[in-house]
């Protein structure tokens, strides 16, 4: 039997830097010991917490029963043929690794979601995205262990109903499968995406030409520029999800507020930057005691050191609230509140 440690700290563990702790820990390498993992959590009737890489969680307290750790690693080739190469992956190698892992092979598809904190495991959860790439699209299939049975199921893209952030995971299924494995369709031939202004910005002045390795190195320089660093400064990447509203409510927005950034998101419904909302609430670079609002990301929210779930959790309340009061628009929170 996997060994299970008990009363353990969760703070290595999880981006936030928090102090909470779990009654117990296990550390899963394979999906048999996940499965074992998980058997006993039901004969004891122990409350059970899947965790990757814990970069996008917020504790609004200690946790009872066990927390299993995901650390299944290992990369391989699953197939190939003249375009595309399928790659395999362990849910629990970390994310930009494999992004690296990826660059160095010249495989194309991941390279805007480079420098994404987490695991692999994690990354169909909410379909991660960065400038203008979105998981859905280099995604194959993945496997998965159903929690109630034990069975191994596997699930195509169609299964997964991919949204903005959004899979079945978090939708219905949410609790329910451990993600062991994720396959990934890569381009053997790049197909670059730089549609996001930045990045070519980016490529100009760093002088060099348009590659895998340099869309990468454009978006990393990007990002360390504007989100902090969790070893640093604790935090879980952007707390909320951009909301999007429909024509009639988008056009009452316009008339009021003529200087509200949108973004197309299909028939009839448009996407706001939950950020520039928060801005003009008069959030960002906000502290309360020890936490608050990132100076220069307001959908960041950051613990300076010794906040709590619960403190952290109120202000984001707080946030809502007011977007709410001055906009009619309700903020959703991205990261999942345990
Ligand atoms: C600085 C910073 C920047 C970020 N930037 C982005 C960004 O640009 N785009 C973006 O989309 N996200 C971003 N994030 C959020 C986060 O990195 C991603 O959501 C990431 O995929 C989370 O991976 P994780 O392994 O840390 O998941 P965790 O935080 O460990 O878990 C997240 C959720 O998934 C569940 N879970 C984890 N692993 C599994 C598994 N194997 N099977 C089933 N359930 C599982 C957990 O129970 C939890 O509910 C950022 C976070 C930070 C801190």
């Amino acid at each position: 039997m996997t060994k299970i440690r008990t009363g353990v700290s969760l703070k290595p563990f999880h981006t936030f830097g928090t102090s909470v702790s779990a009654e117990m820990l296990a550390e899963a390498a394979s999906a048999a010991e996940a499965q074992e993992i998980i058997a006993y959590s039901q004969t004891s009737n122990l409350p059970l917490t899947i965790l990757g890489g814990g970069s996008n969680v917020l504790f609004s307290h200690d946790l009872d029963g066990l927390v299993l750790l995901n650390r299944i690693k290992g990369i391989g080739e699953a197939d190939r043929d003249d375009t595309t190469i399928k790659v395999r992956v362990g849910a629990g190698e970390n994310w930009h690794q494999f992004v690296e892992y990826c660059i160095r092979n010249n495989w194309g598809g991941v390279e805007n979601l480079a420098l994404i904190p987490g695991n692999v495991g994690a990354s169909p959860m909410q379909n991660i995205g960065a400038y203008g790439v979105e998981l859905e699209s280099v995604f194959d299939s993945l496997e998965a262990l159903h929690i109630p049975t034990g069975e191994m199921h596997s699930f195509s893209k169609s299964d997964c109903s991919f949204g903005y952030r959004e899979s079945v995971f978090k939708g219905k299924f949410r609790g329910q499968y451990l993600i062991t494995h994720v396959t990934f369709a890569l381009q053997l031939q790049p197909n670059f995406n730089t549609t996001y202004g930045a990045i070519e910005l980016e490529l100009e002045s760093m002088g060099v030409e348009k590659s895998i390795r340099s869309v990468a190195d454009a978006v990393i320089r990007i990002r360390q520029s504007k989100l902090p660093d969790p070893k640093v400064l604790g935090n879980a990447g952007s707390f909320f999800k951009n909301p999007v509203v429909n024509g009639l409510q988008f056009l009452n927005l316009v008339s009021e507020f003529p200087d509200i950034p949108t973004y197309p998101a299909g028939t009839d419904q448009k996407k706001l930057a939950a950020g520039w909302l928060i801005e003009q609430c008069g959030w960002k670079g906000k502290r309360i005691g020890a936490c608050g609002v990132h100076e220069k990301q307001a959908l960041v929210l950051v613990n300076y050191g010794g906040a709590t779930g619960e403190e952290i959790y109120a202000l984001s309340q707080h946030i809502m609230d007011d977007v709410a009061d001055k906009f009619g628009v309700y903020l959703e929170r991205e990261v999942n509140i345990i």
